[in-house]
């Protein structure tokens, strides 16, 4: 039997319907910014994450591959000058103040991690800059760790299929965590942000063309 989760309004949402709509995510998936960029080290996806906010992922991609190259550890970002990092990240928003932030962090690391990105939640979010959707996407993507990492598609994503009815994005998580089975949240973000980018935007979703459109609230909706 397909376990049902409830959601805040008592609708049932089931392992099943949730599989689903992940494999028919995963039918056309594209790799998300941190899916292209494995194979780099916990601490440049942690860089990769800070540097991508506001920034589209078609700029920090190729920046960061390059930043990489010259910078490769905490202590070349800390050894670096601001002037220097600022050249490197130019181009990418807010760059003049991710370059101190991305140095400070860089020093953490260094000074109480031994230069070692820490592997817990609680120790992550410690960090300057390190919100809990950053936290989750490196337990998520660097370390392999369960973990939802709720950006703005996650949140836009799961309430337009009716899987939570949520304002911020914190809800949103909680909410999903009683409804995902563990096993799967390493899904949420990769497919979700990827669905997000190409097909369900934020202010006109491309019903019309989507593969899960049948199982969505939203969409049952608006083409009927
Ligand atoms: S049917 Fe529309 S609203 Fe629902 S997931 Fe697809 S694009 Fe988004």
């Amino acid at each position: 039997m397909p376990r049902p989760s409830p959601t805040s309004k008592n609708k049932m949402i089931t392992t099943t319907k949730i599989n689903k709509v992940f494999s028919l995510l995963e039918l056309s998936h594209q790799p998300t910014m941190l899916e292209q960029l494995q194979g780099h080290t916990p601490f440049q996806l942690l860089v990769a994450t800070l540097l991508s906010s506001r920034t589209k992922d078609t700029t920090t991609i190729p920046l960061v591959k390059k930043l990489f190259q010259q910078y490769k550890t905490p202590e070349y970002f800390s050894r670096a000058t601001i002037k220097d990092l600022e050249k490197a990240l130019y181009g990418i928003g807010f760059y003049r103040v991710k370059a101190r932030q991305v140095r400070k962090l860089a020093g953490i690391i260094l000074k109480e991690y031994g230069g070692n990105v820490p592997t817990t939640f609680e120790q992550l979010t410690f960090l300057p800059g390190v919100g809990r959707k950053t936290a989750n996407c490196i337990l998520n993507y660097a370390f392999q760790q369960p973990a939802i990492a709720v950006d703005v598609h996650v949140h836009r994503i799961s309430n337009r299929l009716g899987w939570v009815k949520t304002t911020t994005p914190e809800e949103t998580e909680e909410e999903l965590k009683k409804i995902v089975p563990k096993q799967l949240w390493s899904k949420v973000n990769m497919l979700l942000v990827d669905h997000g980018q190409r097909i369900c935007l934020p202010r006109k979703p491309r019903c019309g063309v989507c593969p899960v459109r049948k199982e969505c609230e939203f969409g049952r909706e608006v083409l009927n």
